[in-house]
């Protein structure tokens, strides 16, 4: 209850801050980690640059240190999941520069041990662990969709060609309960296994039109929406809630001076549709009447799982090295206008 209550309050946002390890070219650099509080203080402070521009103060509803590991970012994920079971639209995502760790907090490092799994698989094997519990009052039915978001246009990562894409179009959100690409594939799942072969399909698919891997997936968003259609046995009563796991684009703000064409116009859009996120999840930190959800595809597609009584959790990632400096200073302040 008195989460609930507390959760009304917060406008139904949640921020946490993920600081990862230093990799191993950076050990025994000096950190820009003054201080991490209990109740999700975080101080950075540019050790190379003393002053006050390199010091700074941030609140965010909790802080995982370098140390923290994935099951213990996820603990307090939990409830969120059992909550979409109850009805209800869930958005997680995380946010931050290139290599600061948003896929290994979403997915986990590739070819993951057990303890190492990300959000994306702790939530679903939740929310099928948690179905399952309630199979004599409720049943479920669960179906998946992944498309990326790429260049401010949509592709659905689920189908078995692997030519170039036609552009799909979204929907009105409201009228779709979170599936709002009518025309991407939607395939039905029963298991975490499902959904993860599912991901991997899409994930090769994400691949498949761009030079390597890497490159291309930190410059396009991924979303997996997961739809969740029950039915209580009794009054035959049916609920519907949606889970969205989103894998941002990098936020690294580019030098427009270095680069041309192409380049210049993902980094565009990237800018644009995160500026949109942005001010998306201002407007509803604030309170505001009017939330500008039209201003990107992403917005857009995530409307349904973005305010109201939907439930955002954003996950905002950063390096703890002095030469990531300015770029994670820019990431907090993105963050800290959500919180
Ligand atoms: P991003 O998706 O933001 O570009 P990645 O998740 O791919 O970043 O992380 C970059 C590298 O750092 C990967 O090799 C990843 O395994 C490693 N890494 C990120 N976060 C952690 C962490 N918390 N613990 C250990 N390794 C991490
Ligand atoms: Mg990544």
């Amino acid at each position: 209850k008195i989460y609930n209550e507390l959760q009304e309050l917060k406008g139904n946002i949640r921020v946490y801050c993920r600081i990862r390890p230093f990799s191993s070219s950076k050990a025994g650099k000096p950190t820009i980690v003054d201080y991490i509080g209990e109740n999700g203080e975080l101080i950075v402070t540019n050790p190379s640059k003393p002053g006050k521009e390199s010091h700074r103060t941030f609140k965010f509803n909790k802080v995982f240190g370098p140390a923290s590991s994935q099951e213990e970012v996820y603990l307090d994920t939990q409830p969120l999941i059992r909550s979409i079971l109850d009805g209800f639209n869930v958005c997680i995502f995380a946010y931050g520069q290139t290599g600061s760790g948003k896929t290994y907090t979403m997915s986990g490092p590739n070819g993951s041990s057990k303890e190492n799994l990300g959000v994306n698989y702790r939530a679903l094997n939740d929310l099928f662990h948690i179905s399952q519990t309630r199979k004599n009052t409720i049943t479920y039915e669960v179906d998946v969709q992944m498309v990326e978001i790429y260049n401010e246009q949509v592709r659905d990562l689920l189908t078995n060609n692997d030519g170039p894409q036609k552009k799909l179009d979204i929907r009105n959100a409201s009228q779709q309960n979170g599936l709002v690409v009518p025309n991407a594939n939607v395939r039905s799942v029963s298991s975490t296994a499902d959904v993860v072969e599912l991901m991997t399909h899409g994930m090769m698919n994400r691949a498949a039109s761009a030079t390597a891997m890497n490159e291309r997936s930190s410059r396009s968003h991924s979303v997996l929406s997961v739809r969740v259609r029950g039915t209580d046995l009794k009054t035959n009563a049916s609920l519907n809630g949606c889970l969205h796991l989103v894998d941002l684009a990098g936020s690294e703000r580019v030098n427009r001076s270095e680069v041309t064409g192409d380049r210049l116009k993902e980094a565009q859009h990237i800018n644009k549709s995160l500026a949109a996120l942005g001010d998306v999840i201002s407007a509803l930190s604030q309170k505001s009447s009017h939330i500008p959800y039209r201003n990107s595809k992403l917005t857009q597609l995530l409307q349904t799982s973005l305010g109201g009584r939907a439930k955002t959790l954003m996950f905002v990632q950063m390096n703890p090295d002095v030469e990531s400096f300015s770029e994670t200073l820019s990431t907090l302040k993105f963050a800290e206008r959500a919180s």
